[in-house]
């Protein structure tokens, strides 16, 4: 199969995008390398995803492009089976104005909706976000709590959603949108909690916590992102549907970086700093309906997803701590 990985240079759509190149398939990767984080990253998940191509039947194609050339999409799209549509201006915290991710995340995700309507694809996967629900009004949540982001990237990807929900009931484009709770794991985008916490510890320098530490998260080991993703190459059952992909393994901050301090370096102790107002105080994913629509059960609790990426940060510590530490 000839699978579209936008985004694919990026931490979860690199995964992806190794993912089908080792499983035998054709990925095209589709990525402008923004460098709102060190480039070099991306240029470790393309090597990863071309390893993999070279190990299997697959193959692995690179082209450096933008989601906004409309044109370029549309070629793309044009000889793709399937999309994965990962590409964004991710994080709810960069600076960014707002229009760069109404640009970038709801224009760009329109010329790919576009693409897929004009051409047709089997199937059309919407990298979407837990923070387009905003402050809960109960936890965990199901899909059918109000969606209130409270950033311009919650909004931005609630946009992209309900376009492709909208792309899918009006003109059969069979697209999904998976909600993805904080992902974590190998090649992890620098600048979160979880590579500052051991990053931090391994340099003998305390872990940093914005606010009080009782922010609550699913943190998810990209392996059951992947899970989920790679489920959606093969089933038609969650066409038209919204769906959230995280751990259900809760976790609150403190005691996340608790977990990380006495593992790495027990002597040390936490530090605290101002909030950012764009973070939710809690996500917590209730899973059900990607349970039941496409099998999803999360299989990493935190504290193996989080002993998985240690060993993965000492063995990769050369490369990557140096870019954890500038960003
Ligand atoms: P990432 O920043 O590592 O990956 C996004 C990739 O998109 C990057 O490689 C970037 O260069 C590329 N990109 C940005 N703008 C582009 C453009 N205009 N044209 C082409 N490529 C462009 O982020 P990630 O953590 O891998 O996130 C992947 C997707 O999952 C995003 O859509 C993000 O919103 C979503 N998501 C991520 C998380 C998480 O915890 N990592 C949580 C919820 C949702």
């Amino acid at each position: 199969m000839r699978v579209l990985v936008t985004g694919g240079a990026g931490f979860i759509g690199g995964h992806l995008a190794e993912a089908f190149a080792g499983d035998g398939h054709d990925v095209v990767v589709l990525d402008n390398f923004d460098p709102y984080y060190d480039t070099r990253i991306k240029e470790h998940n393309v090597e990863t995803g071309r390893e993999a191509a070279a190990e299997s039947d697959g193959s692995y194609d690179l082209v450096e492009g933008d989601v906004r050339d409309a044109d370029l999409v549309d070629d793309l799209v044009a000889d793709a089976d399937s999309v994965y549509h990962q590409a964004a201006q991710a994080g709810v915290r960069t600076d960014y104005s707002p229009r760069k991710y109404d640009e970038v995340n709801v224009d760009g995700t329109l010329n790919v909706l576009d693409a897929a309507r004009d051409h047709g694809v089997e199937r059309l996967v919407f990298a979407s976000s837990s923070s387009v629900y905003g402050k809960p009004r109960y936890l965990p949540y199901d899909e059918d709590h109000l969606t209130t982001p409270i950033s311009p990237y919650g909004t931005s990807k609630l946009a992209g959603e309900r376009y492709a929900m909208v792309y899918a009931e009006r003109y059969g484009v069979p697209a999904v949108a998976l909600r993805y709770f904080t992902v974590y794991g190998p090649r992890m985008r620098p600048n979160m909690a979880i590579s500052n916490f051991v990053s931090r510890c391994l340099n003998g320098e305390p872990p940093v916590i914005y606010g009080d530490g009782t922010q609550t998260r699913d943190m998810t080991y990209v392996e059951d992102i992947l899970a989920a993703n790679r489920a959606l190459l093969d089933t038609d059952a969650a066409d038209g549907e919204v769906m959230n992909v995280g751990s259900t393994d809760n976790i609150d901050i403190e005691t996340l970086a608790t977990e990380i301090r006495d593992q790495l370096a027990p002597e040390l102790e936490l530090e605290y700093t101002d909030a950012y107002e764009v973070d939710a105080d809690h996500s917590h994913a209730d899973v059900s309906k990607a349970s039941e629509l496409i099998g999803y059960e999360p299989t990493y609790t935190i504290r193996e997803g989080v002993e998985a990426f240690v060993e993965w940060y000492r063995a990769n510590r050369e490369w990557y701590e140096p870019l954890v530490r500038n960003s």
